[in-house]
């Protein structure tokens, strides 16, 4: 059992992660949801329902928790768990490395999984991260409907395979990461992405970056933890969540 203290700790940090995205205009209205898996399998998660805040304004208070398969732990008054709980719950199944995962709905890589244009590794140096995302691939889950059922997830989850993030036609987006942090940089590097190659469509012809300078920024694949850090820092601060 995760004690009130962990528990207390991990839902301020899926709010924070939460209220970022949120003043970051990455999702639609309440649109989304953060989770994270706790000690012991269970899994807190930013909840829904008729007193939902929406991401832009999510508290501790609006983090509830369920059992690994998705049984309700924890309630509050007019809150409950997302209907798409599956697409966390599928990942966290596949995925021993994933502890936590990011659902949102952000407009330009909605776009992308729509139009059937690849994201292409337009950048360098430019943003290391963003492209060592996409290096490890960026797939298109080609339904566009609510993701209610462990049947979904699962398809969902197959799409993502072993990256961190994935498309959802018409629908949004599902990023994964080691940590909310992680997670929701995945959505905000997603949508840098999608935003570059959306205006290098528009001013002309993209070129790609040459294979070999791909292929010694994307180097290992993973982005190491300080920068990790210091990138969330940058976006907490950015949004006023400290300092
Ligand atoms: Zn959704």
């Amino acid at each position: 059992m995760t004690s009130p203290s962990g528990l207390a700790a991990a839902a301020e940090r899926i709010a924070a992660a939460c209220r970022v995205l949120g003043r970051l205009g990455l999702t639609r209205e309440p649109a989304g949801h953060i989770s994270m898996l706790l000690d012991d399998g269970a899994v807190a998660i930013k909840a829904r329902g008729p007193s939902e805040s929406g991401l832009r304004f999510a508290g501790a208070g609006d983090v509830v928790v369920v059992d690994p398969d998705g049984t309700p732990r924890s309630t509050a008054p007019g809150l409950e768990p997302p209907r798409e709980l599956a697409i966390h719950l599928a990942v966290y199944r596949a995925r021993p490395d994933v502890t936590s995962v990011v659902h949102v709905h952000p407009l330009t890589p909605v776009l992308f999984g729509i139009c059937d244009v690849p994201l292409l590794p337009l950048i360098g140096a430019y943003d290391p991260y963003a492209l060592r995302l996409l290096a490890r691939g960026v797939p298109t889950y080609q339904r566009g409907v609510l993701i209610t059922t462990p049947r979904l997830g699962d398809e969902m989850a197959a799409v993502l395979g072993t990256g961190g993030a994935c498309l959802l036609r018409g629908h949004g987006v599902t990023t994964a990461g080691a940590s909310p942090e992680e997670a929701a940089l995945n959505v905000i590097k997603l949508n840098e992405l999608a935003e570059l190659n959306y205006r290098a469509r528009l001013l002309g012809e993209p070129r790609q970056i040459a294979k070999a300078e791909y292929e010694e920024i994307v180097g290992t694949g993973r982005t190491r933890p300080e920068l990790i850090d210091s990138a969330w820092r940058f976006y907490r601060r950015l949004t006023n969540e400290e300092g």
